[in-house]
């Protein structure tokens, strides 16, 4: 009886490594990037950089200028964290090894974060926690991102860094001008 139990869970574990195996895993479409210790607060070009970010996130093309115009890039080591980031004057200090287009992303949010009406800044919490229910992306970005769950701004930001153009559209009017 025993050998027959055995050999029923060694047949149940097979399938179920045949069935995870043939699920394909789902990954967020932007992971994060490596710092780059070449990179020199000489040798990066911020327009370059905003270009970069602009084209890896399919922004649409009618809204570059807006952007490009709205918001200004400072490469600088002043500070001890990847990036930093001024709302009220639209100013990213980034640090160069970090100057990416997935650390522009979660920047510019927050700049797009302080200039949401208050209501929407209200039912973010909300709909992100509806996504988080409904959406595998999301899901997975709120399970093994930590950075997530610091706050609602930091959520918002990070939601956009790694999703980028695959936030479901139940939240898209968090980031106007984005898609
Ligand atoms: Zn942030």
């Amino acid at each position: 009886m025993n050998k027959l139990v055995e050999l029923i869970v060694t047949l149940l574990n097979a399938i179920l490594k045949i069935l995870k195996g043939n699920k394909p895993s789902l990954k967020l479409p932007h992971p994060e990037e490596k710092p780059d210790y070449n990179l020199t607060v000489d040798s990066i070009n911020v327009e370059n950089l905003m270009n970069e970010w602009l084209a890896t996130y399919d922004v649409p093309a009618e809204y570059h200028s807006y952007w490009k115009e709205h918001c200004h890039i400072i490469v600088s080591k002043q500070y001890p964290f990847p990036a930093a980031t001024s709302a009220q004057t639209q100013t990213i200090y980034i640090r160069p090894e970090w100057a990416n287009p997935g650390v522009i992303a979660h920047e510019i949010c927050h700049i797009i974060w302080d200039e949401l009406p208050e209501t929407a800044k209200n039912t973010f919490e909300d709909d992100l926690y509806n996504a988080r229910k409904s959406d595998p992306l999301i899901t997975l970005a709120w399970d093994t991102i930590p950075y997530m769950k610091t706050n609602d701004i930091e959520a918002h930001a990070e939601c956009y860094r790694y999703v980028g153009q695959a936030i479901p559209d139940s939240m898209k009017t968090y980031y106007p001008k984005l898609f």
